[in-house]
């Protein structure tokens, strides 16, 4: 599977539950959809966070490829807070990707606790600091 961003071929980490695709390049994320719902392993918190989830109409940026279906992905605004959280949804439903950072900004924003199974995947990823 190609970054969408880069088109370098992603690198597959495998965890416990899920399998997630990585590019080395722009440290973006892949997530298949049903793997978000395993990563955050509440499904009350899953399906509040996906409830969250807006099309954005206005939104100017470049659409990216889809990289399983190669069609072009929606942008979506993550959650209600101030400034707006934009990811890319393909619209057909295979997943979602994250850029740089996005995906941990995400997470705290859905109050996960800390010992979380993302909250630990992304401190394995990038390291314990994670600022984002
Ligand atoms: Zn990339
Ligand atoms: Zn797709």
């Amino acid at each position: 599977m190609d970054c969408p961003v880069c088109k370098n071929a992603m690198i597959t980490l495998e965890l416990t539950e899920v399998e997630i695709d990585y590019c080395t390049d722009c440290s973006g994320i892949w997530l298949d959809t049903g793997e978000l719902k395993l990563l955050l392993g509440d499904p009350e918190k899953a399906i509040h966070l996906l409830n969250s989830f807006k099309i954005d109409p206005s939104c100017t940026e470049k659409p990216r490829k889809c990289p399983i279906c190669l069609k072009k992905m929606q942008k979506i605004i993550v959650g209600h807070a101030a400034p707006p959280l934009l990811i890319d949804k393909c619209s057909k439903g295979d997943g979602l990707w994250f850029d740089k950072g996005e995906l941990s900004h995400i997470f705290n924003r859905a109050q996960l606790d800390k010992d979380s199974k993302i909250q630990k995947l992304l401190a394995d990823i990038f390291g314990s600091k994670q600022n984002n």
